[in-house]
């Protein structure tokens, strides 16, 4: 018997979208977003892009005023179904600066109310997982990767040396999978795993938007009278900033990690692509991520694109070319 049944999936893969509020000091900017509708948005295009509005529809749209405990709270059955074995990926999706981290993680100075998905997903699994606990018996263990350049690296590691995972083509890396228990217990690793992020960023500033950062928790459930084990896991990936960068205007190293984003972002949309249109053919070799997640993409697993835009005038071409490729894959 499976509990939390995911109700209302319209087949596995949903798209959501999130407008990000103007930041402090952008007050007399005039917002591209026209309207939102619960699943529509409707942007103010200028004459570059056919002057007039363009409309897009998506399982649902959050406007800038949309709180944290709003957003969780539509994510909340697909997040809980994983201790029901299913497997979630949840890619968060936009150009750098549209509010991908705030949305997964939250802003630089967390509190409890504006903590995002990846803390609430595991303390909403610990809750359910005490519920429960007279009927199933439940072990939570998380893994913190990151990929950069198509090179796949743990950053669960205690000693500061950061490793590129040795294998190849697997479904998981054979990254530190730590076992946790609470919320606290996740506060510590995502701290570890943000500061080991930030050790391999001296060289070139600001890596983490150009570099795909996934944590994983897997979960497994025992039921306590027939003994029969439930697997699931979920993936929350926390994507490279997907904005185009001008091939005129860079060169060498920056170059070489535009190219692997582009690459690998376009890879993800391409299978996802195939998964939402029922192709026979989904293309999971032609990125890193891809070939990480084929085992949760796909299937009985169950997919959430979560695109995010930036509500200035000058990020319009950005958030056209992100709405169109959330479009393409909804
Ligand atoms: P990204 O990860 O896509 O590069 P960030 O999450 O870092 O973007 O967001 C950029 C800035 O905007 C940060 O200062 C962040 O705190 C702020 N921000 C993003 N989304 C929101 C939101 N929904 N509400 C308030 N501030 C936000
Ligand atoms: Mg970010």
């Amino acid at each position: 018997k499976l509990y939390n049944q995911v109700q209302d999936l319209k087949g596995s893969i949903r798209v959501y979208c999130r407008v990000r509020p103007f930041l402090s000091g952008q007050s007399n900017y005039l917002s591209t977003v026209d309207n939102i509708e619960e699943g529509n948005i409707t942007i103010n295009t200028p004459a570059k892009y056919g002057k007039g509005r363009k409309s897009f529809n998506f399982n649902k749209v959050f406007g800038p005023s949309a709180t944290q405990a709003e957003v969780f709270s539509d994510m909340q059955p697909l997040i809980r179904s994983v201790l029901d074995g299913y497997n979630v990926c949840i890619f968060a999706y936009g150009q750098t600066g549209s509010g991908k981290t705030y949305t997964m993680s939250g802003p630089k100075d967390l509190t409890e109310k504006s903590q995002g998905v990846n803390y609430r997903a595991l303390g909403d699994l610990f809750l359910l997982a005490e519920q429960r606990k007279d009927t199933f018996r439940y072990d939570v263990a998380v893994q913190m990767i990151e990929i950069y350049n198509e090179q796949v690296r743990d950053l669960l590691v205690t000693d500061g040396k950061i490793r590129n995972s040795s294998q190849t083509g697997l479904n998981v890396p054979d990254a530190n999978l730590v076992p946790v228990s609470s919320t606290p217990d996740v506060i510590d690793l995502m701290n570890l795993g943000q500061k080991n992020r930030a050790v391999g960023a001296t060289a070139l500033n600001d890596r983490s938007s150009r570099s795909h950062s996934c944590l994983t928790v897997h979960v497994q459930g025992r039921d306590l009278t027939s003994g029969t084990i439930l697997r699931g896991c979920m993936h929350l990936v926390d994507l490279a900033g997907s904005e185009r960068v001008d091939k005129s205007e860079v060169t060498g190293d920056r170059l070489k990690e535009a190219q692997h984003i582009n690459k690998s972002l376009s890879a993800l949309g391409d299978v996802i692509a195939s998964l939402a249109h029922k192709n026979p053919h989904v293309p999971y070799r032609n990125s890193k991520l891809t070939q990480l997640l084929q085992d949760s993409l796909g299937g009985q697993a169950k997919t959430l694109m979560f695109v995010h835009i930036s509500p200035e005038p000058d990020a319009i071409g950005e958030t056209i070319s992100t709405l169109k490729f959330a479009e393409r894959v909804a």
